[in-house]
């Protein structure tokens, strides 16, 4: 199978969100042609936008797919909406059970209606950038810089990585 490395961010406020991201760490794993080569420890992250809500827990797992982005888009759906999240019906930077994101697709640069690569706000998110440094390393994005320096630029955001005992 031709592989690509592909970083998939994890984010859910609402319901038991620390099992509902273990649960879908899993269940990416479990994604055809795909599999699981590392995986984040869990953050807590304060909500960005001007909608009150509770915080987000957060993770990034690395894949090696021999899908398409497109397909890989698809899986990831259907696991979104096995945990109910009703896309058409939330406010944009609204609460969600679980938001699944691919974030860089090997160097794919991509744009269709349906998907962006990379993730097109992934430098100015904090609960991306950080945990992908902490299983990937400080790797160079084509077009964006290194990890280290995107964290550095980024907006800064109240988050704290959970202790595996927090859980
Ligand atoms: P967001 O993740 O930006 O908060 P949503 O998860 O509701 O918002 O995504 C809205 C749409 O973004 C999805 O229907 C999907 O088609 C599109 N999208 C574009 N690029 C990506 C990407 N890289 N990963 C996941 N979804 C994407
Ligand atoms: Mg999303």
């Amino acid at each position: 199978m031709p592989a690509e490395e592909v970083f998939i961010g994890i984010g859910s406020n609402i319901g038991d969100s620390i099992i509902i991201v273990e649960e879908a760490i899993d269940a990416i794993g479990n994604i055809q042609q795909c599999k699981l080569r590392g995986r984040s420890s869990l953050y807590r992250s304060t909500a960005l936008g001007d909608i009150p809500q509770d915080d987000y827990i957060n993770a990034v797992v690395k894949l090696e797919t021999g899908l398409e982005p497109l397909q890989l888009l698809l899986e990831l759906q259907a696991i979104e909406h096995a945990y109910y999240r009703k896309r058409d019906s939330e406010p944009r930077w609204g609460p969600r059970t679980l938001d699944l994101d691919i974030i860089l697709f090997g160097n794919r640069v991509f744009e269709d209606s349906h998907l962006r690569l990379p993730h097109p706000e992934f430098s100015q998110r904090p609960f991306v950038l950080v945990p992908m440094f902490e299983i990937g390393g400080d790797r160079f994005v084509p077009g964006f810089g290194s990890l280290s320096y995107l964290i550095q630029q980024a907006p800064e955001l109240a988050m704290e990585k959970l202790e595996a005992n927090d859980a």
